[in-house]
């Protein structure tokens, strides 16, 4: 058997979509299951909307993904002209292929016509099975503007067949085009690929998913602070049932798994909520330091900066930050502040929420403060500090303990527990706020 070889042929008009990464990531695990190749291509016949911003953009998003693409030896349907003209003179030659006017309405223009053979045409689709078109509706069809301008079926026939491509694994709303693509390959003697049209990511509503549905380039998905293994993950299984209960794959497990037996035929829908779980679920994989780089990382591609006390709450951070987006945000509002050095404590807030009198607070606090003083140094966990506070303020009043010290510790409303907080910020800290806060009692 000859060596599979998939494609990626992307239209750089626009962003990459979430969608195209979906059809090339089924193109790229097909491949790499069978031990073949993925190979890649500019579709940029159309002059007016390709843009090498868009290049640009699709080359570092598959790189961002880890889909690399041989970026040093981009292939452009506009730098192939000569390939198209080449087997357009051999089907005009054939008599397959003929000038003709465009159209009654534009009188003058000549456009080349393929003739159309009329007759069915089908395919084994290996996602939908056996496929049949009757050709005949389709007439004679433009297959380029001139000899220098071959449009899409041409040049996709043409290049799948120069670039060798085993197996076209694409969108099925190219389902209709295959029997265009057909006619033209057997009447260039080319051998057909064999086609696999994979079902539609669709939005909650069961539309295509478009840009009113929310963010479709990955550009987006990459500032809200998802990372490419959940992005690859979720993708995969759009579509794609991977015949267990196994729903977290690395992309080398995903390789290992993935068939084109098991991708079903009806649309995949896409929810946000499930890819933010995917997210998390990747996330929490990761090392503190792994964390800790990409999280910088991204801050610093938003113009922030990651303070210095980052790594001491990574845990805190992973627990409950599904994007990096969600943890970038919890530092910039402040739910960390009480990592800097200095803090304020207002008096009334340290009343507020304890259910008890200041006169009551203060002494807490003071039994506290003696409690974590008498820890061996070093000692202070989040788990230790519990193990000794928590019974104590379920005797005296959980509320009167807790809240006093919590605010004592951040200044804040809202922040982890005390106990938490007392982890982090370590014994002497710890002390020295709660002495602190006494005193304005
Ligand atoms: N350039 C086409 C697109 O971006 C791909 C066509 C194909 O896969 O044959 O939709």
């Amino acid at each position: 058997m000859s060596k599979v070889i998939t494609r990626f042929p992307p239209s750089p008009t626009g962003y990459l979509h979430i969608g195209s990464v979906r059809t090339a990531l089924f193109n790229y695990l097909f491949a790499a299951h069978n031990n073949g190749e993925m190979v890649f291509r500019f579709e940029d016949t159309d002059i007016e909307r390709s843009k090498v911003e868009f290049e640009k953009d699709i080359i570092a998003g598959m790189e961002w993904l880890g889909l690399s693409l041989d970026a040093a030896n981009v292939v452009r349907q506009s730098e192939r002209t000569d390939l198209y003209k080449k087997h357009l003179d051999i089907l005009i030659g054939k008599g397959v292929a003929y000038e003709a006017e465009e159209s009654e309405a534009t009188p003058g223009a000549k456009v080349i016509r393929f003739k159309n053979p009329n007759r069915k045409v089908t395919f084994t689709d290996l996602v939908r099975g056996e496929v049949t078109f009757d050709t005949t509706e389709l007439g004679d069809f433009v297959v380029a503007r001139s000899h220098d301008l071959p449009l899409y079926h041409l040049a996709v026939v043409i290049d799948d067949h120069d670039m060798n491509v085993t197996h076209v694994i694409r969108g099925e709303d190219h389902i209709s085009n295959t029997q265009r693509q057909i006619l033209l390959l057997e009447a260039l003697g080319f051998e057909r690929p064999a086609y696999a049209h994979i079902p539609l990511i669709l939005a909650p509503d069961r539309t295509k998913m478009s840009k009113r549905h929310g963010a479709v380039s990955i550009n987006e998905y990459r500032a809200q602070g998802f990372i490419p293994e959940a992005i690859l993950n979720y993708l995969a299984l759009l579509g794609w049932n991977p015949g267990g209960e196994q729903e977290l794959f690395t992309l080398e497990e995903l390789v290992k798994e993935f068939t084109l037996e098991r991708v079903h035929k009806a649309g995949a829908i896409f929810d946000i909520e499930k890819l933010k779980w995917f997210n998390h679920e990747h996330l929490k994989k990761l090392s503190m330091l792994e964390y800790e780089s990409k999280l910088k990382e991204f801050m610093e591609r938003h113009g922030e900066k990651a303070p210095d006390y980052l790594i001491d709450i990574v845990p805190e951070l992973r627990n409950r930050a599904q994007t990096l987006g969600e943890a970038a945000e919890a530092l910039r509002v402040g739910e960390f502040s009480f990592m800097e050095k200095d803090i304020t404590v207002d008096p009334l807030l340290l009343v507020q929420g304890a259910k008890t009198d200041a006169e009551t607070i203060k002494k807490n606090l003071t039994v506290v403060k003696e409690m974590i003083s008498a820890l061996p140094e070093g000692k202070l966990t989040a788990e230790g500090a519990k193990e000794i506070i928590f019974p104590y303020a379920t005797e005296v009043g959980r509320a009167g303990v807790l809240w006093p010290l919590r605010v004592a510790l951040s200044g804040k409303e809202k922040s982890p527990d005390p106990f938490v907080l007392l982890g982090l910020l370590g014994k002497e800290v710890s002390i020295a706020r709660i002495a602190e806060a006494s005193q304005l009692l």
